[in-house]
Order: structure tokens, then sequence, then C-alpha cells
């Protein structure tokens, strides 16, 4: 047990490790799920390599070309003692948890499965189960889903209930079992042991997403007792573009490999080709060397500090939780999850949660506004976000850099967000309404998000509002990241959205449209004009799209 002080001294040792930290940021970055901040080894071994050791491995003979080889087969080392791995050979580079779970499902056929059904637990991220999907049909076989239980207070749970319930339903007909060893969502750790052993007994191929446990906590694939074990090196302090395949060694021999190319084969002719055993089978063409001498860091850092990392979030997680409570925050993921008699803890610090009697949409952009880094939306895990009945959700993710100041920064500030959004929504007018098209200066005079943001929650109830009878699937404009309905009515262009901050969008382009006479609205420039308005750089990707659908929608008269 570490005292409150020697806890926080952890916090700050850990953050001086980060360059990200080094120049001081007011930010406060809670999106480590998403991808982590950098290790200073990882950094400086990448640079080190890149400027004084460069060379491509598995290819020359020469001097710089083998120490290159060296050193990549050294990370593989690491990687396989940072989960206890029993060889390095069981390690396949790849360019994330994505390539990997495709490598696995691409490379099997029904000569290595057994039963007819593909076991996915409901919380997955998209990358485990798309993968699947696209399997079940090439095999012709069935998707099943380990469901969570509903529960009223608290929307989805993982209790003893659900547990028996999915060991029941790892039956003789199971083929797979894919299930993240920790949900992205709900920071839930799945009792993956017991789940593996159940797979292993029905003669079942067991896949573990291990993306978001591996920087958190302390991974034993002997102890999983899993087939595969997946992961990404940036959500564990590595560089991007790099990730890890596990497999037990005859799995890896039997499975084929699906990208085909350079250093993968032993022998090649116009007839066919002979592959290299494992893992280089899998690793055709070269390899993402910087990437993984920098995982290689990560990994060692990992290894060293698993104890304190662990103890340090452990704390953390509680210490939000406790401020959160405090502010009546409707917190989903918490609730009567099961704690698995074999893992230590049975969360890690993710904790997703939607706001009550407040836009979700727009408190992710206020506190966007109040320089807090965290995620907002569906979080590639849409099937969990719909069955807990939302349409997105706000998700803080925590590291071992995060201190317990960054949640008292997150925390006031989310306090301050609710209230002003709070204030917002009780006040009905514009203001100050001096002047018809008021609303256009003052969006372009707001020279902060935070005060563009107000502005657009305000123009929202300037909304000629599509009547509910009206949203449909003719009127339904999708992107935008939520809901989105426009059509014309009479000769006003009506619209609605379930996101306040959308609503306020739509506000700006249909009062514009209005204004416009009616020859000149086709040819105007509508997305200009929101760049002239200074909204722009603060739409997602995701809205953007969504944003243009709904321009071209106005051009054509909607
Ligand atoms: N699985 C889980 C649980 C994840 O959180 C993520 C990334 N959010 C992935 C898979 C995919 O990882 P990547 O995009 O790095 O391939």
């Amino acid at each position: 047990m570490h005292s409150q002080a020697e806890m926080i001294q952890l916090s700050l040792n850990f953050r001086k490790r980060f360059p990200f930290y080094h120049n001081a940021t007011p930010m406060v970055y809670l999106d480590s799920a998403a991808t982590t901040q950098k290790l200073d080894k990882v950094v400086s071994a990448v640079h080190d390599f890149s400027s004084k050791r460069n060379a491509s491995v598995h290819r020359g003979a020469y001097p710089l070309a083998n120490a290159a080889t060296k050193e990549y087969e050294r990370a593989r080392n690491e990687v396989a003692h940072l989960i206890s791995a029993n060889e390095a050979s069981e390690i396949v580079f790849t360019s994330g948890a994505t390539e990997s779970i495709n490598l696995i499902a691409n490379g099997l056929d029904k000569a290595q499965l057994n039963g007819n059904k593909i076991l996915i637990c409901e919380s997955e991220h998209h990358a485990n189960i798309l993968p699947w999907q696209a399997l079940a049909k090439r095999l012709g076989m069935q998707i099943s889903i380990l469901k969570l239980d509903r529960c009223r207070r608290s929307g989805l749970v993982f209790t003893e209930t659900t547990f028996q319930r999915w060991l029941s339903q790892i039956d003789d007909d199971t083929a797979i079992l894919a299930c993240a060893h920790v949900s992205n969502v709900l920071g839930v750790i799945y009792p993956v042991p017991s789940l593996c052993e159940q797979a292993s007994r029905v003669g079942a191929l067991s896949v573990i997403d291990g993306t978001q446990a591996v920087a958190h906590m302390l991974v034993n694939v002997q102890h999983i007792g899993c087939d595969f074990y997946v992961f990404s090196g940036h959500k564990m302090y590595a560089p991007t573009g790099v990730g890890v395949c596990w497999g037990k060694y005859e799995r890896l021999e039997a499975l084929s490999p699906s990208k085909l190319g350079g250093e993968m084969v032993s022998k090649v002719s116009f007839s066919g080709y002979t592959a290299q055993p494992p893992p280089l089978k899998f690793e055709a063409g070269t390899p993402n060397i910087l990437g993984v001498i920098g995982l290689r860091e990560a990994a060692r850092f990992i290894r060293e500090n698993t104890q304190d990392i662990q103890a340090h979030e452990t704390q953390l997680l509680g210490y939000t939780l406790a401020k959160l409570k405090a502010l009546s925050i409707n917190c989903f993921s918490y609730s009567s999850v099961r704690s698995d008699e074999r893992a230590e803890h049975s969360h890690i610090g993710i904790i997703s949660f939607v706001p009550i009697d407040v836009d979700s949409d727009a408190l992710a952009h206020s506190l966007y506004a109040k320089d807090i880094a965290l995620r907002y939306g569906q979080h590639c895990a849409m099937p969990l976000v719909d069955a807990l009945g939302m349409k997105a959700c706000l998700r803080i993710s925590l590291a071992c850099y995060n201190t317990q100041a960054d949640i008292d920064q997150f925390v006031d500030a989310l306090e301050r967000a609710i209230n002003e959004l709070k204030s917002l929504a009780n006040s009905d007018q514009l203001e100050p309404q001096d002047a018809e098209n008021a609303w256009e200066q003052h969006l372009k005079d707001a020279n902060n998000w935070s005060e563009k943001h107000r502005q657009l929650l305000l123009l929202s109830k300037q909304l000629p509002s599509l009547p509910n009878a009206l949203r449909n699937k003719d009127s339904e404009v999708h992107g935008c990241e939520a809901q989105v309905w426009l059509k014309k009515q009479g000769d006003t262009l009506c619209a609605h959205s379930d996101s306040k901050t959308v609503r306020g969008i739509l506000a700006v382009l249909l009062l514009k449209h209005q204004a416009l006479a009616s020859a000149d609205r086709k040819r105007f420039d509508y997305s200009q004009y929101l760049r002239e308005l200074g909204l722009e750089n603060y739409f997602s990707a995701g809205r953007k799209d969504g944003i243009r659908n709904i321009i071209n929608r106005l051009e054509q008269g909607a």
C-alpha cells in the first residue's frame, strides 16, 4: 500500500517521463484510450535509431544491417517478456490491433475450426466485430453475441449472472470466442482466463483483444490461456502504426498469411512460394522498424513499472469516481460489475458517462473549449452504445501520467460547463438582439470556440423546428455524429437534431438560406460561409461529412 503522498510523487515521476508535459500545456489530456502520449525513451530510441543506426532488417549482411536486425529482434524478445509469451517467435509485429485481428480472421479456414459459431462480446470495438463478420460470411458460420445484462440504473452490467450465461454460451458448437480483455467504453476487465478455459474445454479458439489492457495491468498470456492476444503500440506509449499479434506457435503455424510479399518467403518461383515459419511468414514487406524500436522501450517501461502503474491508476480512478459522484453525473459504466476473484481489480481508468439534464454533445464541445481532451461519440463500439440506448457518450480515459490535479481541473471544468449550459438553456433570448442578423456578427466576433459555441447554442433556439411527425427516413440527413432531419414546409426550411450544437449549425445555415434571394441560394458557398464565421475548425471529420450532406440538401432546396 502506498500513502497518499507517495501516490502523488509516483504520478509526478511518471509524468516527467513524457515529453508532452515538458512544455507547459494548459491541456488536460484524458483521451489515452484513443492514443497515449509517448514515453521519453520511445521518442529518443526512435530518434537515435533514425539518426545513427538506420538500416533495413532481415535483408543486408553488412554490419549496420545486422545490427538493425538484432535490435528489431530484441524488441520481439522484450514484447514476449512483457506478456510472458513462451518464445519470441510467437510475437508477430503488425500495424496495430486492427491488422492483428484481420490477420487472424483472414488466415483461418474450416480445418482449423471446431464448430459453426463465432461468439463476440456485446461491448466489442468494431475492429473485433467486422473481421469476424467477414469470416462468418466466407465460411458460412453464425455470429452469436455475448450480451451484457440490462440494469435500469446504470445501463449495462456484467454480473455473476452474465458471467455464468456467457460460460454456458461457449458450447460445443463454438468455433471462436472473440472478446476484449478490457472494454474501451466501459473500462470493465473481463474474466478472460475463465472464458478462455471454457473455450479451450469445448475446442474453440480464443482471441483476446488486449488493446486497452497492456498499458494498465499485468498481462500474462499463459495465465489467460488464450490462443491469440492482440494489441496496439500507440495505446501503450509507443508510436502509431505498430502493434502485436501474439499466438500460440502451433496456431500461428496453422494460420495462412493474408499479406504476401518480400521477406515472408523462403522460396519463390512463378508457380508458387514456400512461406517462412512464424513470425516472419506474417511480416511481408519492410516492417515498421521505427515503430518496433519504440515499442521495445514502451514494453520495457510497462514491464518494469506494472505494479506502480496499476496502483496509481486504480487510486486515480477511485478519486475521479468519487468526484463525479459528488457532481451526480450519471456514469453508466460503474455498477454491479462482477469482480473477478482472479483479477486484482475489476476496472481500468476508463469512464464513460452521459450527464443528466444537459445535452452531451454541447457538454463535450464546452469541455474542449476549456482545454479538456476527452472523447465524445460512439467510440467505435456502435452496437454497445446502441444497446445503452444512447446516440453517443463522453469518455475520459486515464494513463500513468495523469495526476489528481488533472482530475481536479477536469471536474472543475465539467461543473462550470454544466452550469453554463443550464443557464443558457434557461435564457431564451439571443443577446444582444440589436439588429437583424446580429447573430452573424456575434459569431464572427467571438474569438474562441467557447464563445462561438455559446452563440451556436443560443442560435439553436431560432431554428425553424421540424415537427416530430416529419422526422422520418425521408427527411433524415446522415453524418454529423447526431441525428438530423431537414425538410421544406411550405416556403420555409425546417430542421431538427438531437444535438443542440448541430441545431445551432443548422440554424446558421437555414437562417442564411432564408435571408438569400431565391436565385442566389443555389450558387451560395455555404462551406466558405462557415469558414468565414470561423466555425470550420471546430468540427470533427465525421461531423464535417454530415454538414456537407446538409449543405447538399440545401443546394437541392431540401
Ligand atoms: N480494440 C480496442 C478495444 C480498441 O480500443 C481499439 C482502438 N480504439 C482497437 C481495438 C483498434 O486499435 P487500432 O486502431 O490501434 O488498430
